[in-house]
């Protein structure tokens, strides 16, 4: 390559040999490689540095006869790039950290044909992508993180070998956007577990996973101090093998932003799929789809205005709503008021899709002995009921629904099997349109028609901009008229994104469901 400042290619089989290197100099790309073998067994490893002129980078690499061991420190600002693969006998390592901004990287590995190890401590500051993952023949563990405008430091662990693959990683990070996430593939199983947040947000997870016969996950992970996984949420996906979803509306400054959670434990065949299919982004409604449209009231706005989350109920039984009106906030004592606004909601999707998606009419029963599913308790179980719940999630929150699958696909949409939904008894609320517009308290209609929506299967179409999900400039970011994108005051009608999303998941109404409604799932 033209623009290699400095090359290096080392292929040795020696006894022992100890290179030192220190780059502090300007490097647009570097490539280190060699191997180390005995008795025709043999270890390879590869490294490549794009590092910009104010990073440093000082590696001390020991080659003995069959193995071979790495001491790397780096740092500097700008835009740098650090990749690094070792492979030996059935196994391979990947290690990935680019960065933009301040970095500093503590790395060491040891790694002989059979077994490779490796740890680590990277923090940076701006913006930076961890990736790190190990396999070993069909078992592989590895993990993610990743900070957009912010703060993010990790220490983090792998090993592979040995008919295992086992990572770790402590992170903490802080800033505009941010993710973390880890995984683990089996033969029987995958484990995967993810966090992300679009807003200014302090997000923290310690977690660990293990591929061996079985894949296995543990650790915790919170969101502005709030736990939402933890080792009971690793128990309660493990026990049945399923999945939760978590979406949910954040407060952040004059705006509003989004958070996303998940543990899912699935069988073979729907794992590698599973882990790559969140935030399904739908094209253009159809063309009948929008003759509809004007035969009913809606917001307006674009039909193409929506974003689909890839799960949808696929079960022929409507969903039966619960209120539990523990913790209401204050105003909104009155449980048949905020019964009757959930029902609204949900009628506002039930009337506009031809299946059934609701029981009744969405009526909402009143019981306060349903709760919603908390994976974070002691005895972590998914009830069955579909709940919606009073909560103190902190001025942060407005509302988040939790979505469980069993990892059926129908139609190419997971099952959801159930959802419940939490409104912040921390916010001020109201059920009525006036005194949401005039007093600007948080109209709970609107909200739990958004809610609602997570709950059958759409997404959130917020711009980053405003701590959404959506990149700026995607036109569905900036269409308001959407109930979908973010809650800037009371709206309790479809968008005609909304209604198109919709549409697509479950029908026009009298024109028969889209799909096959009796599909047979396994009911968990
Ligand atoms: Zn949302």
């Amino acid at each position: 390559m033209a623009d290699r400042l400095l090359g290096l290619t080392l292929t040795w089989f020696m006894t022992l040999l100890m290179t030192v290197f220190t780059l502090a100099m300007p490097v647009s790309g570097i490539q280190v490689s060699c191997s180390s073998g005995d008795n025709g067994a043999f270890v390879s490893s590869t490294e490549s540095f794009n590092l910009d002129v104010s990073s440093s980078l000082h590696e001390q690499l020991y080659l003995n006869r069959g193995s071979i061991y790495q001491d790397r420190q780096a740092s500097g600002a700008g835009k740098n790039s650090l990749t690094q693969s070792i492979s030996g006998k059935g196994y391979s390592l990947q290690n990935d950290i680019a960065s933009e901004g301040a970095f500093g990287v503590s790395t060491s590995s040891a790694a002989t044909a059979e077994a490779a190890s490796l740890s680590q401590e990277v923090s940076g500051a701006g913006s930076m992508n961890l990736a790190l993952s190990g396999t070993q023949g069909s078992r592989e563990a590895g993990q993610d993180a990743g900070i957009e405008s912010g703060a993010l430091s990790s220490a983090q662990s792998l090993y592979v070998g040995q008919d295992a693959a086992i990572a770790s990683q402590s992170t903490a990070m802080a800033g505009e956007e941010g993710y973390v996430g880890t995984g683990a593939f089996s033969e029987s199983n995958a484990i995967l577990a993810a966090g992300s947040f679009q807003g200014a947000g302090i997000l923290q997870a310690q977690l660990s996973v293990a591929a061996t016969e079985r894949a296995v996950a543990g650790g915790e992970a919170s969101l502005d101090g709030v736990a939402w996984l933890n080792e009971n949420t690793f128990q309660a996906v493990s026990l049945e093998s399923t999945g939760m979803g978590m979406a949910g509306q954040r407060v952040v400054g004059d705006g509003v932003g989004t958070f996303e959670m998940s543990a899912l434990n699935l069988g073979p065949g729907e794992q590698r799929e599973m882990g790559e299919q969140r935030d399904v982004s739908e094209p253009a409604a159809k063309e009948s789809g929008q003759a509809y449209q004007t035969a009913v009231q809606t917001a307006g706005g674009s039909s193409s205005s929506y974003s689909l989350t890839g799960y949808r109920l696929n079960s022929a039984n409507p969903v039966q709503l619960y209120l539990n009106p523990a913790n209401a906030p204050s105003g909104m004592e009155d449980p048949s008021k905020t019964q009757a606004a959930i029902a609204a909601a949900a009628n506002t999707w039930d009337d506009n899709v031809a299946s059934n998606i609701y029981v009744d009419g969405s009526v909402v029963i009143v019981d306060s002995s349903k709760v919603v599913d908390n994976p974070l308790s002691s005895t972590p179980k998914r009830d069955g009921f579909n709940v919606n719940a009073w909560w103190g999630l902190g001025n942060n929150y407005l509302g988040l629904c939790r979505w469980w699958t069993n990892g059926v696909k129908v139609d190419g949409y997971y099952s959801i099997i159930e959802s419940d939904v939490w409104y912040s008894s921390d916010k001020s609320w109201t059920t009525d349109w006036d005194t949401a517009v005039s007093t600007g308290k948080i109209d709970l209609q609107s909200v739990a028609i958004h809610e609602l929506g997570h709950g059958i299967g759409m997404g959130d179409i917020y711009s980053s901009t405003y701590g959404g999900t959506l990149d700026p400039s995607d036109p569905r970011t900036k269409d308001f008229n959407q109930v979908m994108n973010l809650y800037n005051g009371p709206q309790r009608i479809l968008g005609n994104g909304d209604l198109a999303g919709a549409q697509k998941l479950y029908g026009q109404p009298g024109a028969g469901p889209l799909y096959c409604m009796s599909a047979p799932f396994t009911t968990l």
